[in-house]
């Protein structure tokens, strides 16, 4: 089996098991999914979904978060890592999307990657989740983790990690690939104790049973 081969393979099987993968953040609308996202990085969605009740009933939409107090909103998030500099950033993006882009989220990639705390991988997801659409894959760590242990990249870098799976995995792959990886990643492939007995990659694996 060449490596395109087993990237479809994973790709199929992850989708057996996941048919519909959904982010855990909990959201009602695009502004609320948006933030939450931005408040993900380096943080588990747990802690995410902790604050953004409080956070939400303060600042309901672009409108409110845009007139924020930067040292209130970091006291609303502060179990988020990073809190402070997460808070800055989400009035910013607040503005922007207010300023730039009449007050809805842009629906493309350059666009969305342009307000403040939304890099590539925050973009694919925001774009995966409310409008379907699949521009690349998501790398965050557990996609990075469970696609080295399949042995489909060597790279560290989560651009290099999402030029991989996209050089090896055909496009309709992509939405259902980069959900589905998350949560295997969560709680199957983990960190520190794979349960490989319980995947259903175990046979195609080269990392079965090793780590
Ligand atoms: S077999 Fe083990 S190491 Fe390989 S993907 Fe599954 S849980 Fe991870």
């Amino acid at each position: 089996m060449d490596k395109k081969e087993q990237a479809e393979k994973v790709a199929l099987l992850l989708q057996k098991e996941q048919p519909h993968p959904k982010t855990e953040l909990t959201h009602l609308d695009e502004y609320q999914l948006a933030i939450a996202v931005m408040l993900s990085a380096q943080t588990t969605d747990k802690k995410v979904n902790q604050v953004t009740p409080a956070l939400f009933a303060k600042y309901p939409d672009w409108e409110a978060l845009a007139s924020g107090d930067v040292t209130e909103v970091a006291g609303l998030i502060r179990q988020v890592n990073f809190h402070k500099g997460k808070a800055q950033r989400i009035i910013e993006a607040a503005r922007t999307v207010l300023t730039s882009f009449n007050g809805a989220l842009p629906h493309e990639m350059t666009q969305l990657t342009k307000l403040p705390g939304v890099a590539r991988k925050s973009a694919n997801v925001i774009m995966q989740e409310l409008w379907g659409v699949a521009e690349g894959i998501v790398v965050d760590t557990h996609v990075s983790r469970v696609s080295a242990r399949l042995g489909l990249t060597s790279q560290k870098d989560p651009k290099k990690i999402e030029e991989d799976l996209m050089s090896l995995l055909p496009k309709k792959y992509w939405r259902n690939f980069s959900g589905s990886t998350v949560l295997h990643g969560r709680y199957v492939c983990t960190a520190r104790k794979p349960k490989c007995s319980e995947c259903v990659l175990n046979e195609i694996c080269p990392s079965a049973y090793k780590v």
